[in-house]
Order: C-alpha cells, then sequence, then structure tokens
C-alpha cells in the first residue's frame, strides 16, 4: 500500500513508515530493495518526530509530502549502518532546507545511545568543508553546531524520560541488541502512546514491561528459520549468522512481547527477510498463535491507523 494521505481526524498524531527494511544487505534476497532502510516518522500536530534514518528516509519524508527541515527531533535506537546510514544527510539536509523560507528559528535535536557523540563527530569531519563553505561565503544561519543539538544517552536499564514538553513525552530504555548500545522508546502525545522497538534479541531485556500498556507496538521481526537456512546455504559467516538470528526477534516471540505488554496493536517493521515474494499473510501466520490482537506488516510509506484503537 503507497499511501501518503493522513488517517484518522485533523490533528491527530500521524505515524507513517518510511522504511520497513531491517539489515544492511539489501539485496541479500532477490526484489528486497523495494523497502527503505528502517525509519518511522510521527507528525503529532507540528512536532516531527523521526525514529531511525535507514536508507532513504530523507527520500521517503520528502515522498510522504514533509521537507527535512520540519524535522524537530531524530531519535536513534544503535549505530548499526541500516539505523543510521541517513542520519548525517537528515540533519544536514535539514539544516540546509531551512534556508527555503522556513522558519530560522527552527533547530533539530537528536537523541541517541552510547556511539553517536562519535557519529556526530564523523559527521562533522565529512562534512567540514561543506559546512565551511555554506556558514561562510553562502553566509547560512544559523550555524550547524547551533542548529543540532545532539545527546548521548547511556542506556539505561530503568525507563528514562528524555523529552517533556506540551503535547509531547518521550521515555526510553535499554534493549539487547548482542554488544550494540541500544535503545527503545515510548513516544506519548496528546493521542497516541506507541512503542517502538528499535533492534532488539527477544527475553533479554525489559521491554515487553516498558511497553505495557501503550497503544502500539511497532517491532522489528526476523523469520529465523527462513533466515538461517538461506545464510548457511549462501555461506555466510556463522558469526554473522549468529548475529542475525540471535539478536533480532523471532515472529513467535514478537507477538509474546505483544501479549505481555497487553496491546491491542502489533506492527511488524525491519523485516528480515525483507523479500516481497514473502506476502503478508506468512508474517500474520507466524505471529497470531502468540498474539491475538490486530497485526500489521508494514509497508514503506504506510499511514498507520493507530488512534482506531482506542
Ligand atoms: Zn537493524
Ligand atoms: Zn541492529
Amino acid at each position: 500500500m503507497r499511501d501518503a494521505e493522513p488517517a484518522g481526524p485533523e490533528g491527530a498524531t500521524k505515524v507513517v513508515v518510511l522504511g520497513s527494511h531491517g539489515g544492511q544487505q539489501i539485496t541479500q534476497l532477490t526484489g528486497s530493495h523495494l523497502r527503505c532502510g528502517t525509519s518511522v516518522l510521527i507528525d503529532a500536530g507540528g512536532e516531527l518526530i523521526v525514529v531511525d534514518c535507514g536508507c532513504g528516509a530523507v527520500h521517503r519524508l520528502a515522498e510522504v509530502g514533509y521537507d527535512a527541515n520540519q524535522v524537530t527531533t531524530v531519535l536513534v535506537t544503535h549505530c548499526h549502518a541500516d539505523h543510521v546510514a541517513e542520519l548525517g544527510s537528515m540533519v544536514s539536509f535539514a539544516w540546509s532546507s531551512g534556508r527555503n523560507g522556513a522558519d530560522p528559528d527552527r533547530r533539530l535535536e537528536v537523541w541517541g545511545p552510547t556511539g553517536i557523540a562519535d557519529y556526530e563527530a564523523g559527521t562533522k569531519l565529512a562534512l567540514r568543508r561543506s559546512i565551511a563553505d555554506q556558514e561562510g561565503p553562502l553566509a547560512q544561519v544559523p550555524t550547524f553546531d547551533a542548529f543540532a543539538t545532539w545527546h548521548e544517552v547511556v542506556p539505561p536499564r530503568e525507563p528514562v524520560t528524555i523529552i517533556d514538553r506540551p503535547g509531547l513525552e518521550v521515555r526510553t530504555v535499554r534493549v539487547q541488541h548482542g554488544g550494540m548500545p541500544s535503545l527503545g522508546f515510548r513516544i506519548v502525545t496528546d493521542d497516541l502512546d506507541l512503542a517502538i522497538s528499535g533492534d532488539r534479541g527477544a527475553g533479554r531485556d525489559g521491554f515487553a514491561a516498558f511497553a505495557s500498556g501503550a497503544d502500539a507496538i511497532i517491532h522489528e521481526v526476523i523469520d529465523r528459520p527462513l533466515v538461517r537456512g538461506v545464510l548457511e546455504a549462501q555461506g555466510a559467516a556463522p558469526s554473522f549468522v549468529d548475529h542475525l538470528v540471535d539478536d533480532h526477534t523471532d515472529a513467535p516471540d514478537v507477538g509474546r512481547v505483544a501479549t505481555e505488554a497487553g496491546v491491542p496493536v502489533l506492527v511488524l517493521y525491519h523485516l528480515i527477510p525483507a523479500n516481497p515474494g514473502i506476502d503478508d499473510q506468512r508474517w500474520i501466520d507466524l505471529v497470531r498463535p502468540t498474539f491475538a490482537g490486530e497485526i500489521v506488516v508494514s509497508r514503506d510509506l504506510q499511514v498507520l491507523d493507530l488512534q482506531g484503537a482506542r
């Protein structure tokens, strides 16, 4: 479904899946390039939050009708490339497109786990000449540093609130994703309470309790038996196969998380594999035995109607 139309009443929080693909091997399975890398947009009455910036996120944002400069907050679950490949582009395009008649006082906040400060430093180094040219001869204001504020969070074992202002509260908690510092998020607006998993292996962290009572969970998913079989047949390195299958959540376990959290809606994203030959019903059949609520197999540019569960 390529549906870029707003769901729900005017002013309601809108959630759009910008990219639904998981992993860093876009061509690993034939046709998987039809999905972009992991990214979710939440439009909370003009507060524009982007969770992760995988490959294609900047263009997907434009496709759904927004300018990068409208983004007020970027939340990063972890620094694997399939989640941050376009983070630098998102921030720099947000900064640059501020020249196009947008509010000159607009600023951007980036929140991420341990490692995000390195990403910030690397981005500024990689873009050093561009930034210098824009701030110098091109006289762009505010400066890149003044425009974007980066916050690095050591993944907390107990939930902490990182944003608390009218219309938006964001809490975060550590999720277990191998050795990678990783965050899950709970995003609460005036009309929506949403939990997002990022990447995690099931059962070794407190995400289900963290997500308890939310209107919906957006959760990563892997078809463990299928992926292990395909990768082993391709001769993939055992350490890589183990990372994929151990540090992501098998479909039946995703259902268990949603059941334990007591949510009415479960949205699957970060699909591994993301082969279009695997139809939605296969994912639903894998999750259904462990979750009785609504299951949504997300697609790029899909607007999620999550208020309907209220
Ligand atoms: Zn990932
Ligand atoms: Zn990851």
